[in-house]
């Protein structure tokens, strides 16, 4: 301690910082010759609660749009209502997931090509003759690029985990929600989504983008609470009668994407996910008390559904659907476009 000796260092804070944050003890660090000061900051934000909510947004996984969500209300009265205007909310990734794909394709060419190299080299070796300089010059190239590749699809998992948080926690806090309900992924595999959902985007990066809202909502004192997903797509959630699914508004074979209630006083009839989200959030605003902390994961969690209460959720919508009910008009196919300047005089 006889070396010692203070020095004072005058740093400007950025515009990022609230004025109202508590600075932390800093860490200086010297990179290029350049000395950097890690300053952390905490900020006070009011704690998630979990029960008493009265405002809730949903979101539901899907297939081809990852996320399918919404807005809840209940209302003040003795016998609760659960009240939605039904507007959907979508973040679709199809781009990222597309490339996601791409790249898990080339992870297992190049896999496959390395345990080939890997055999013709060892068998040589077995033999005692000396591997050939060229095979094992590209068994290094493709290794190189193996991990090349590893990176690139962790990045891309967590820059797609960050946005999917993004986008939830800001619908809920433009919403003035306290509270974002999510479907329980393990429970996914038994209702027969998980295979085609997991070829798609893995339970990982799903767990990714849980882990990630639970933080980006905590900043905001936004609850994040799993529901037991059992039966959302299965019901209708204005009346709960079993929905009837088939494939498009227009086509009435047996299918997946479409749901329609089959009681005609009802007859309502939109696309699964968006059916799947008003229940999940019906069902989450009606469980409150039942919410317990998981104190493993850190997460709060509704264990079990209560019949009684699940059956009394019925979402009531307030204004007019405005779900899409029939097929997309075809649209001019792109690239029939004109690739050359038009000829002069016509133009
Ligand atoms: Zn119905």
């Amino acid at each position: 301690r006889t070396d010692w000796h203070p020095v004072r260092i005058r740093f400007r804070l950025p515009p990022h910082v609230p004025a109202h944050a508590v600075l932390c003890a800093p860490t200086l660090r010297v990179r290029e010759e350049r000395l950097l000061l890690d300053v952390p900051y905490a900020l006070a934000v009011p704690k998630p609660e979990r029960a008493g909510h009265r405002i809730a947004v949903a979101f539901d996984w899907g297939l081809n749009t990852l996320l399918t969500g919404g807005t809840l209300h209940l209302t003040d009265e003795t016998q609760p209502r659960v009240l939605t205007d039904a507007h959907p909310l979508s973040f679709r990734a199809a781009g990222v997931l597309a490339k996601a794909d791409r790249l898990r394709i080339h992870d297992e060419r190049i896999t496959a090509r390395i345990d080939q190299l890997r055999t013709l080299i060892t068998s040589r070796q077995e033999r005692g003759v000396r591997p050939d300089p060229l095979l094992v010059a590209k068994l290094a190239v493709l290794q190189t690029e193996r991990e090349r590749v590893a990176k690139r699809r962790t990045r891309l998992n967590a820059a797609l985990a960050k946005a999917a948080a993004r986008f939830m926690t800001d619908h809920a806090r433009a919403a003035g929600a306290s509270v974002i309900y999510l479907e329980d992924l393990r429970d996914m595999e038994a209702r027969g989504k998980g295979r085609t959902l997991n070829t798609r985007l893995s339970q990982t990066v799903r767990g990714a983008i849980v882990t990630h809202v639970r933080h980006t909502a905590a900043a905001h004192g936004i609850a994040v609470v799993i529901v037991p997903p059992r039966g959302t797509s299965k019901y209708c959630p204005r009346c709960l009668n079993k929905f009837r699914h088939h494939k498009a508004p227009d086509d009435r074979a047996a299918g997946w994407a479409w749901a329609t209630c089959p009681n005609e006083a009802c007859g309502y009839s939109t696309g699964r996910d968006n059916a799947a989200w008003q229940r999940i959030g019906a069902r989450g605003l009606t469980h409150q008390h039942t919410t317990r902390l998981d104190r493993t994961a850190g997460t709060f969690v509704i264990r079990a559904v209560v019949e009684a209460l699940d059956r009394a959720s019925q979402v009531q919508h307030q204004t007019r659907d405005r779900t899409k009910s029939r097929p997309t008009t075809r649209r001019p196919a792109p690239g029939k476009r004109r690739r050359v300047p038009a000829p002069p005089g016509r133009a």
